[in-house]
């Protein structure tokens, strides 16, 4: 039997917490712990009071690809990208690092998530395994979460081409205002083409707009 030290169990413990405080669900922790189911599922309802929800994770690509949630999804792994390439950060913690920076980038901008934690960490399995890259906007020079399959020559992302079924819902219509709110020109939310200018202005690169931009300089600091 391994001696599990009681340094990475405390760890674990703590890792286990903060990502059920985010919404993870179990099967997320159980990855990416050492903690024993039981003790998870105990520690989950300790942490929220409730049980965790059943049932199995998502595991389509498709999600990511449709309107709204590619939008996100997009904001987030730039984020990730900008984290993990300007930081000692990986794995986890980078995942955890990303998704509360996208967190605050939505409170600051008013726009609800649409991209749960179990999602967001869901995204990044997604990359890893090559499932899913980005492609440059021909439009805006963005990088949005595209299929490795399909073809990008002359790829327009969701926000330089807005569907018109999207603007319907008031979610959609929120959260759309919001990522053009910050003074962007409108459709750049995620700076990609703007790379090499933002690096040597000290401005941080690959990352969406001003306010996360800023919200990331205080946090990776
Ligand atoms: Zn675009």
């Amino acid at each position: 039997m391994s001696k599990k030290s009681l340094l990475t169990e405390m760890r674990d413990t703590q890792l286990a917490i903060e990502m059920i405080e985010l919404g993870a669900r179990p099967q997320v922790l159980e990855s990416e712990t050492t903690l024993s189911r039981e003790r998870l599922l105990k520690l989950y309802k300790e942490v929220k009071g409730v049980s965790p929800p059943k049932g199995m994770l998502p595991f389509s690509t498709d999600w990511f690809l449709t309107w709204l949630p590619n939008v996100h999804s997009s904001l987030f792994i730039n984020i990730h990208r900008y984290i993990t390439r300007n930081s000692d950060c990986s794995g986890i913690e980078a995942v955890l690092k990303s998704y509360r920076l996208y967190q605050e980038y939505l409170h600051t901008n008013q726009a609800e998530a649409v991209l749960s934690f179990t999602r967001a960490w869901t995204l990044n399995r997604f990359f890893e395994n090559r499932m899913l890259e980005t492609a440059v906007c021909s439009g805006c020079g963005g990088h949005f979460v595209v299929h490795p399959d399909d073809l990008h020559d002359q790829y327009v992302c969701g926000l330089c081409n807005v569907p018109a079924r999207a603007g319907k819902t008031r979610k959609a219509k929120a959260a759309e205002g919001s990522l053009r709110s910050s003074g962007a020109p409108t459709g750049v939310p995620l700076a990609g083409a703007a790379e090499g200018s933002r690096r040597s202005s000290g401005v941080p690169a690959g990352v969406p707009l001003a306010g996360a931009a800023a919200q990331i300089e205080l946090t990776a600091a």
